[in-house]
């Protein structure tokens, strides 16, 4: 998911840039998008709907709203599926006020707290992992909204970078461990939080710093204070997926591009995996295309652009059923046949999950008359499922769980496949090793959670 909010320091209206933000978010869910705002009364205000931004939200009434604070959500499902209660931002209300949710990530021990909070009495209306935050501040009724809502987040465990309307302010929270991204940025008097930099890019404003893990950052017309949630970790998990696949090249997590990690992972790929007799190079748009011009360097072999995209056509992996998925890569791409007939040909992509898209785009290379087809991945084998907010299906289906490198090979019908390892990814993305998370290549999950207890 994307979260984008922002709050105006001297007045003027700040929802279409939520709305544009969300647009530079896109990426990161398709599904449905939301948002919410504070009216003259400090009362909270809600659109969403289904499906893409422009489709789920009307800019041009959203334009004419007159907002100080207001925050959005574009959804990419991982929990309560597509059900249109569960479009987020999540909104709740009492006596002590309002509250507006939007979150990026996966609550791990939410099934638990659930458990908990209806035994004493909460009725839940979404499927989200995310209400159970609110059950949470609402158990707390004799404290100030923001103490209850730092208290509730001791209790979560797993991936949440969260914008809200909380007391009329922005507030922005990070897990403590900081999976998934969150950054704030300004321009002129006004604030803006978002899943990524390249959100601030689009509405003018300038990347301050990223929300750090296990802070808390409230922001009012005053200022903008820090708060620790206290807990205490062992290191960071930073996704480093993000980095692969997920995050938008034109961003910067942690200070670091995820453009030139991409091309380093192609660099990487070609020291690891060379494949000196092929004729050229080309990647699996778009989610390739960055790592194998890194490949084309490293190897020195030549660069061609020879599978296009229908650049209308959403990512494949969105769609929710195996059939539509198959179609979907036919739907989406097709080669250029002058450049691959009687070639050898090399073709990068950041990952295989399923194998739907590597089987069905090699099957194509392969009618259009190309000679070899080696196979070339930008990352390391994905082996098991993501339970921090990457929509990575389980063990079962995972390709790379179920078979070794060769015999996925032969599936998906290539030539030669390789991959990099996990030390060359860490390498690449440049952070130190325990400040990443790469449970989905290792298994390793964070702080000694296992898949059995996760799996529940
Ligand atoms: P497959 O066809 O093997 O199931 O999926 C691989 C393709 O899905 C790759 O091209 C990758 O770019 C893309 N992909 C899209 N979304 C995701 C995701 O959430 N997780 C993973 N691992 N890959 C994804
Ligand atoms: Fe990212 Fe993989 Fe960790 Fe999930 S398991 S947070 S996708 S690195
Ligand atoms: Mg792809």
């Amino acid at each position: 998911c994307g979260v984008f909010g922002a709050f105006t320091q001297n007045g003027g209206p700040v929802l279409e840039d939520v709305y544009l933000g969300l647009y530079a978010l896109q990426h990161r869910g398709q599904e449905s998008a939301g948002v919410a705002w504070v009216d003259d009364n400090n009362a909270i205000r809600t659109q969403k709907g289904n499906g893409l931004v422009h489709l789920a939200l009307d800019q041009e009434a959203l334009a004419k709203i007159d907002t100080r604070c207001a925050i959005g959500h574009v959804r990419y499902s991982t929990a309560g599926g597509s059900d249109p209660r569960n479009i987020q931002p999540l909104t709740a209300s009492n006596s002590r006020g309002s509250v507006a949710v939007a979150h990026n990530g996966n609550i791990t021990n939410a099934e638990a707290l659930k458990q908990y909070l209806e035994n004493r009495g909460a009725i839940f209306h979404s499927l989200t992992d995310t209400e159970v935050l609110l059950h949470l501040m609402a158990h707390q009724p004799h404290k100030p909204m923001i103490d209850a809502f730092v208290d509730s987040l001791r209790r979560l465990k797993g991936a949440y970078s969260l914008v809200m309307i909380l007391d009329g302010k922005l507030v922005a929270a990070r897990d403590p461990w900081g999976f998934r991204p969150l950054v704030i940025g300004q321009r002129d008097r006004i604030i803006y939080v978002s899943s990524e930099t390249c959100a601030l890019d689009l509405v003018g404003a300038k990347a301050l710093r990223e929300v750090a893990p296990g802070e808390v950052v409230v922001i009012d017309k005053d200022e903008i204070k820090s708060i620790r949630i206290p807990v205490q970790t062992k290191c960071h998990y930073q996704c480093s997926f993000e980095y692969v696949y997920f995050a938008r090249p034109d961003s910067i997590l942690a200070g670091r591009s995820v453009y030139a990690v991409r091309k380093a992972l192609g660099h990487c790929l070609a020291k690891r995996a060379p494949c000196l007799s092929a004729n050229m190079v080309t990647g699996m748009p778009d989610s390739g295309t960055i790592a194998s011009m890194g490949f084309a360097e490293g190897s020195t072999l030549p660069y061609e652009k020879a599978i296009v995209r229908n650049r209308y056509v959403g990512r494949t992996f969105i769609n929710p059923t195996q059939r539509v998925r198959e179609l979907g890569v036919r739907i989406k791409l097709n080669p250029i046949h002058d450049l691959i007939k009687d070639r050898k040909i090399v073709v990068i992509d950041d990952s295989i999950v399923r194998g739907t898209t590597s089987q069905r785009i090699i099957a194509m290379i392969r009618a259009g008359g190309a000679k070899e087809v080696h196979v070339r991945i930008s990352s390391p084998p994905v082996c098991f499922p993501c339970y921090y907010g990457i929509d990575t299906p389980s063990r079962v289906e995972l390709a790379a769980a179920r078979m070794n490198i060769k015999e996925l090979e032969k599936i998906i019908g290539a030539d030669s496949l390789e991959y990099i390892t996990v030390d060359d990814l860490v390498q690449a993305i440049g952070l130190p090793r325990n400040e990443l998370c790469t449970a989905c290549f290792t298994g390793e999950y964070m702080e000694g959670e296992t898949q059995d207890e996760l799996e529940l």
